[in-house]
């Protein structure tokens, strides 16, 4: 097989054991002489991945007691309607944070349902920071939304201090599992599941229990939490073979230590690239400040269109996917999510200095 190295956005690479895994356990589930796809979602195999899974994840990001973890469909882009749809209410406003064009799409969809103010916008300054934020007092806002990573800008928020709303609510499909977060300082956290914890067609949403409390009533059912809460994810058929191998994800972070490891990995990987980027005196030049900048997604651009596209057609001849800029922005970007190796940092990192050695 020839030598790949992924760095797509999303669906992005899964680390290569789960995919083995993956094959060895197809065919025969568990001795059950079938696939974990063919099993009914009610009975005794199936239940026990899906009851796996969330402990798995509750352990791996210590999620507190008193949290739920649902296992829903739609995508991210479900809950950005999901969200107003459960806690919009009349007579109050939800504050949203944009850092990015998720963020903007979140708030887009919020607007549907009423008045929802934008707290502060990176958007004048192309959002290449984390603005500061401001104080949040909870009369003003009935929550406050804000997006952990910026997946097509590559910016990332470095920390949560000084952000604080009893109903703070984070959309984190592209950093979910990358590093350590203080879970309890949120009201509801969610994410797509296809950048760092499996395959495309299952969305993780952790919410504090009585947040579900406040949900308005009179929803659609399968729009409502509070319907998956009462049912464990489990009203309608869930994308089994999505959170199966989700479990498998969650195993294999687990055995290579968990967060701390996985966090400290990320950023050993991350810099790797960054480096090239800043050594480069600027024949590359990175998007995001040095104070925001993702460990996940690097954004980066050449000094103009052709060297851009000539960077990207000797980086695919040489096995690197996925490196093109998302359409909305163009330039390049590297999303070294968890299952992206070290090696695979460290020849692109090579690539780049070659590179711009043969270009300069
Ligand atoms: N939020 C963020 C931060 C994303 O990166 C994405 C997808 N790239 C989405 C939301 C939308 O996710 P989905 O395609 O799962 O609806």
């Amino acid at each position: 097989m020839k030598q790949v190295y992924n760095f797509n956005a999303g669906p992005a690479a899964l680390p290569r054991q789960v995919l083995e895994k993956a094959k060895e356990e197809f065919l025969n589930f568990d001795d059950t002489g079938i696939s974990i796809m063919e099993h009914s979602h009610r009975g005794k195999h199936y239940e026990a991945v899906h009851e796996e899974a969330k402990n798995l994840l509750k352990g791996l990001l210590s999620i507190p007691d008193d949290y739920e973890v649902l296992f829903l469909q739609g995508g991210a882009s479900l809950q950005f309607a999901m969200i107003p749809m459960n806690f919009m209410r009349p007579d109050e406003q939800p504050g949203y944070i944009l850092t990015g064009s998720w963020s903007e799409k979140a708030v887009k969809e919020a607007s549907k349902f009423g008045e929802v103010k934008e707290i502060i916008s990176g958007k004048a300054g192309n959002y290449t920071s984390i603005p500061e934020v401001p104080s949040l007092s909870q009369d003003e806002y009935s929550y406050v939304h804000i997006t952990s990573n910026n997946t097509i800008y590559g910016t990332q928020w470095p920390s949560f201090e000084g952000i604080e709303h009893p109903f703070l609510i984070a959309d984190m499909s592209s950093d979910i599992l990358s590093r350590r977060i203080p879970v309890n300082k949120f009201g509801l956290i969610y994410a797509g599941a296809q950048k760092n914890l499996g395959p495309a067609g299952v969305t993780v949403v952790i919410f504090r229990k009585d947040v579900a409390e406040r949900a308005n009533q009179g929803i659609p059912a399968i729009l409502s939490y509070e319907t998956h809460i009462k049912n464990r994810s489990l009203y309608n058929t869930p994308p089994t073979f999505s959170i199966y191998l989700l479990k498998l994800v969650l195993e294999w972070a687990k055995g290579l230590g968990g967060l701390e490891a996985l966090e400290k990995r990320n950023e050993e990987k991350a810099q790797l690239i960054y480096d090239a980027i800043d050594e480069s005196q600027g024949f590359y030049s990175g998007h995001a400040a040095k104070n925001s900048r993702s460990l996940m997604n690097i954004t980066f651009t050449l000094k103009n269109q052709e060297l851009t596209k000539e960077f990207l057609k000797e980086a695919e001849a040489q096995g690197f996917y996925g490196l093109a800029g998302h359409r909305s922005i163009g330039g390049c970007r590297a999303s070294a999510y968890n299952a992206v190796p070290l090696e695979a940092c460290e020849a692109l990192r090579h690539f780049m200095v070659n590179f711009q050695k043969k270009h300069e």
